[in-house]
């Protein structure tokens, strides 16, 4: 095992992803490109699912924040393991809707919809809304009104937590383009637009308070300042706010730095904490709604490179330049995420060797990562970087024209394409002069 269950290493010495040797699936598609097992996706999803309908009840519902990974398939994916889906433009929506996701589990999230997604929405039957702001809500109620519908929504409510620094940091996130405040007074204002809206039905609340966080107090502490605000909108409106979205946003171990969550069980401890506060404040447990992304999708990927060339500048760094880079996995040039790399072909190799991991791109910033422990590499060797399943292909540009690489899902030893590598020709269907 290396990092997660389905990364080990077979007789040869060489990587196998859920089982299947890594150097064979590059030699098979060519680099660099995303690996996928199919089996540890559904596998969490089912792990989300089970959990949050043990623990939450038999209405609670998991869905897959699809921005971590959007493709047709992933969509199919969500559907047959009954989650639902959090989509966040009209592109979003447009594959969800192609992939033949069911309408009403989607939730629209975003703070800036345009006319034409609201319109776009509105026509496909999206089930809800999280509406971010007073202009959108006003033009939400224009348009439903308009069709002589009522639109279920949930308001995008910002608990003011900061689950980086932590402690309920209460200025933390309230500067947040995201969201109302409650601190601010903005949030009971919005609600109250909202139950007054035409053409709308306030079902609920929404909270998100970050990404890749280890700890349960972050979302306990933002589920109390919720469940406190549902039951002053009770005292306040007489009204009864039936559901409460609780974000994503639990981390994935990246590296043996890392730990390992056990998602069951901080849905588990999620779920006590928002039970005793639901008891304690006289508050009806809401349905409840989660919203994991990268921990559905992340450790299920790797990306497979092969390596150009090493540079050893004495004094300075040791570079492995790889045939990828920023353009299909921009994370550590935007925040510096770590990775686990090592080389495919001599897995079984201790990882003695310090190196920066360089794309191809023309920018001194496109790396992978500085400093990783790796084997030593050459020339044609297979590079793989692992937990690459989430931000990496739909965050992926073709900066430099670079091609972006398929995205080849393996289920039960079987590698099938599920995304193909894009062609030159595709990098100028739109040019028109
Ligand atoms: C990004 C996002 C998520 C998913 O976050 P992860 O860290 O990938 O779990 C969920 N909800 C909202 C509103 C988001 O913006």
């Amino acid at each position: 095992m290396i990092i997660h269950n389905h990364f080990d290493v077979n007789s040869k010495g060489h990587l196998t992803i859920g089982g299947t040797d890594a150097v064979e699936l590059a030699k098979e598609f060519g680099t660099p490109a995303y690996i996928l097992d199919e089996n540890v996706i559904r596998e969490n999803c089912r792990t989300y699912l089970r959990a949050a309908r043990e623990h939450f009840g038999a209405d609670a519902l998991p869905l897959y924040a699809s921005k971590a990974l959007c493709f047709t398939g992933i969509y199919k994916i969500a559907a047959e393991e009954g989650l639902g889906v959090d989509c966040v433009s009209g592109g979003e929506l447009y594959v969800a809707k192609r992939a033949g996701f069911p309408a009403d589990k989607i939730y629209f999230h975003g703070n800036n919809k345009t006319d034409r997604d609201i319109a776009d929405a509105l026509d496909m039957g999206v089930g809800t809304f999280v509406v971010d702001n007073c202009d959108e809500l006003e033009a939400l109620s224009e348009a439903a009104t308009r069709r002589g519908i009522t639109q279920r929504i949930l308001l995008r409510i910002t608990p003011g937590i900061d689950p980086h620094t932590h402690r309920a940091i209460m200025t933390g996130n309230v500067d947040s383009k995201f969201g109302s405040a409650i601190v601010t007074g903005q949030a009971m204002d919005i609600v109250k637009r909202a139950i007054a809206a035409d053409g709308i039905e306030l079902a609920g609340l929404h909270c998100h308070i970050g990404s890749q966080i280890f700890d349960i107090e972050p979302f306990s502490d933002a589920a109390a300042i919720m469940v406190r605000f549902i039951a002053q909108i009770k005292a306040e409106c007489g009204y009864e706010i039936k559901e409460l979205n609780l974000g994503g946003g639990l981390g994935v171990r990246y590296t043996e730095y890392d730990r390992d969550i056990d998602y069951a069980e901080a849905v588990k401890d999620i779920a006590t904490v928002v039970k005793n506060l639901c008891a304690e404040g006289g508050v009806k447990l809401p349905k409840i709604i989660l919203e994991p992304g990268r921990s559905l999708v992340a450790a299920a990927g790797a990306t497979l490179y092969t390596v150009g060339g090493v540079k050893e500048i004495p004094g300075f760094k040791n570079y492995i330049s790889v045939d990828g880079g920023m353009p299909d996995n921009p994370r550590y040039a935007l925040y510096q995420s770590q990775y686990t790399a090592l080389i495919a072909n001599r897995a079984n190799e201790p990882r003695d060797y310090r190196a920066t991991l360089a794309g191809r791109c023309c920018e001194s910033g496109d790396l992978l990562g500085e400093n990783m422990e790796i084997q030593k590499a050459k020339r044609g060797d297979i590079l793989a970087v692992l937990v690459t399943g989430a931000y990496n292909y739909s965050m992926a540009s073709n900066y430099n024209k670079l091609p972006r690489p398929p995205v080849i899902m393996l289920k039960d030893g079987v590698a099938r394409v599920a995304v193909k590598r894009e062609s030159y020709e595709d990098l100028v269907a739109n040019d028109v002069i």
